[in-house]
């Protein structure tokens, strides 16, 4: 009992000297909105341009001394081999003057501090005026949270790693936008069935289930310059027993758009060439794709059950299917000039979760706490001629992007759904892009009246729900979806005469 007594000590004691460091250097908070509708001045203004970049982002597997820890499942996954590259994959898109760089990353989860550092690092002459990591949330890369390390008290991130992201995300948009240049883009929305490729663990069954695509093009050629993919589901088809580094099903459907599919001598179809990014929507409550689900290779005709690497490849090809026909189509009209809006905010968040607390302090987790129980994060809104984009910290529940909340029979609030209306109504424009992970991950994004830590549990259930216990806590989602209500009436009501300045 004395034992136990010095123990909690210690750890008060540790946690005080880590708080106060947590503390001492945190970055400012940040808030930007700027806006440039076209035309503006001269024959350029508003003109789209497009540059893309990418970056191989493996990890070194090579020092038993040093080793990467898996990211996902459990602790002490130590990665075995690569098996296929894991990348930093960069697009920057400028309308009139205009600047927004994105950045998809092959990783878990990228923190808000990670993001702003690389913001920091950013050369001015860039003139990037706003920045999105994503992270696809894929389940067999190394772990960048700290999470799943050899045991409950100690981070599993290698930070010599961690560093090498950082910089790959700032070379990638480095890259992007020294490879600016004058673009068409089309978007497409592709309206997809869930059978066969992804369910829902959770009540009440909602998907974001559609595959939205942005096409940029050369002007001059028509040739593709890249494209960004976006879906929901849960990058981990290979399952908890893997431990060799893959993209998962991410890297195979970049693989399919840019090269075609070609299996012994027979071409199945043809690539657009390119550079492509694949982002993740609202995959909370949870969207996967278990081991209990087959899915078949659309080219080869054969199925896959068991989790695997080639289950993985039927997956990103499943989706290459639905996209490559749809974008080879040659009556798409490109738009070349269009206006841009971006607006993002910084929150804050109360932090629930002791788990997360105990883990911040201990330094597992590494991250923005700005206060006692707080957490700061961020979300955005951008428009893009008839697209708009809603840039989500973590892993939002579908019902609270497509409706479909309940105050669900059990659940620990009694309360009326909050995250009302669902953010695809507010959101503007025609094709409207769900960008999930972006900029952070604060795990699951759980509605309110949903919520169940506690018995009876929802919908007579006999055990508790999967969700909480990587949730930052139940007024989390409250507080991005009221962020975007926010900014989606903003640019509805048209108020953009806001300050504005250029990141970071
Ligand atoms: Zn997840």
């Amino acid at each position: 009992m004395q034992y136990a007594g010095l123990v909690l000590l210690f750890l008060l004691v540790l946690g005080a000297v880590r708080a106060y460091f947590a503390f001492r250097d945190r970055h400012p908070g940040f808030s930007v909105n700027v806006e440039k509708t076209s035309p503006s001045v001269g024959p350029e203004s508003g003109a789209l341009r497009v540059g893309f970049a990418r970056v191989k982002i493996n990890p070194d597997i090579s020092d038993p001394g040093h080793p990467i820890f898996v990211a996902g499942f459990g602790q002490n996954r130590k990665a075995t081999s690569i098996h296929d590259d894991l990348w930093a994959i960069a697009c920057v898109i400028q309308s009139g003057s205009l600047r927004w760089g994105i950045v998809s990353l092959d990783a878990i989860g990228f923190f808000e501090d990670d993001a702003i550092t690389v913001r920091q690092r950013l050369a001015p002459e860039w003139k990037l005026d706003h920045t999105t990591i994503c992270s696809t949330h894929n389940h067999s890369t190394p772990d960048l949270m700290g999470l799943w390390g050899p045991n409950y008290l100690r981070s599993g991130v290698n930070p010599r790693y961690l560093e090498s992201v950082r910089d790959a995300c700032v070379v990638a948009l480095g890259g992007a936008v020294s490879n600016l240049q004058p673009a068409g883009v089309a978007f497409h929305e592709i309206p997809t069935e869930t059978t066969n490729l992804v369910t829902d663990t959770r009540k009440p069954i909602v998907f974001d289930p559609d595959i939205r695509v942005m096409h940029f093009v050369d002007t001059n050629t028509g040739a593709t310059l890249g494209t960004i993919v976006g879906w929901a589901d849960h990058p981990e088809t290979p399952w908890s027993e893997n431990a060799e580094i893959t993209a998962d099903y991410c890297g195979y459907l970049r693989e399919a758009l840019e090269h075609g599919v070609a299996e012994n001598g027979t071409q199945f179809a043809r690539g657009l060439g390119g550079v492509h990014l694949y982002i993740n929507g609202a995959i909370g409550g949870l969207m996967t794709t278990p081991p209990g689900v087959t899915v078949r290779d659309p080219y080869l005709n054969v199925g896959f059950q068991r989790p695997s690497h080639e289950k993985a490849r039927a997956l990103g090809r499943q989706l290459a299917s639905r996209i490559l026909p749809e974008l080879q189509q040659t009556n798409t009209h490109f738009e070349t000039e269009l206006p841009m809006r971006i607006s993002a905010r910084t929150i804050t968040m109360p932090l629930a979760n002791n788990i997360f607390l105990l883990a911040g302090y201990l330094g597992i987790l590494d991250r923005g706490y700005v206060g006692w129980r707080t957490l700061r994060t961020e979300v955005a809104l951008v428009t893009l001629g008839d697209a708009s984009i809603a840039c989500i910290p973590g892993e939002i529940y579908p019902e609270i992007i497509n409706g479909g909340v309940e105050q669900a029979p059990g659940g620990d609030f009694a309360v009326q759904p909050v995250e009302v209306p669902p953010v695809r109504q507010l959101m503007p424009g025609r094709i409207k892009f769900v960008f999930g992970l972006a900029n952070d991950e604060v795990g699951y994004l759980i509605p309110k009246s949903e919520w169940d830590g506690n018995p009876p549990y929802i919908y007579g259930a006999k055990h508790a729900p999967y969700g909480e216990i990587n949730s930052v806590g139940p007024d989390a989602a409250g507080r991005v979806h009221a962020a975007l209500k926010q900014l989606c009436g903003e640019v509805g009501r048209g108020d953009e005469k806001r300050p504005t300045s250029r990141q970071p």
